[in-house]
């Protein structure tokens, strides 16, 4: 194991956090993980490395853990229980919630600040009340999540247009 000459930096939760790369033959494949401070690459051979993979693998599972999480916390706000959620890559939405009441979110969320996860996971949640983007879903989602128009600035969602 040695440590690598580039310096990169992972944001998580809005801020930028050093990649460290460390050389491991033992393993296979590329594995990534946060530890306090850093985010910690390791990697089976030295020269040009492709991480994306191996990081949105991360940001999957990290996602995954964090938005659980937040829906247990914002959960109780809500008359109307939400039943699965899952993470997704390829669409262009940040979440979204559909008629059985599963709910996604995008991974990329991981690299905003925790105001803009919470605030997709409340919209989220408020269409399990109101399906549309009607006056009654905004009262709702101001009165469970006061600071969404800057989230929303943020992600530079518009009122307008859905997630
Ligand atoms: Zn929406």
């Amino acid at each position: 194991m040695e440590d690598q000459k580039r310096k990169m930096y992972c944001y998580y939760l809005g801020k930028p956090y050093p990649l460290y790369i460390l050389i491991d033959s033992s393993i296979k494949k590329i594995t990534i993980e946060k530890k306090e401070d850093t985010f910690i690459c390791r990697c089976p051979h030295e020269g040009e490395i492709d991480i994306t993979d191996a990081l949105q693998a991360y940001y999957i599972k990290a996602s995954r853990k964090l938005i659980e999480e937040r829906l247990r916390f914002y959960q109780p706000n809500f008359k109307v229980k939400y039943k699965s959620f899952s993470i997704e890559n390829s669409q262009t939405k940040w979440g979204s919630c559909n008629s059985n009441r599963h709910l996604t979110f995008h991974w990329k969320l991981m690299l905003f600040p925790l105001k803009a996860v919470d605030y997709v996971v409340v919209h989220e949640l408020c269409h399990l009340m109101h399906m549309n983007h009607d006056r009654s879903f905004w009262r709702l989602v101001g009165k469970v999540f006061p600071e969404y128009k800057e989230a929303m600035a943020i992600l530079g969602a518009e009122k307008t247009r859905d997630m």
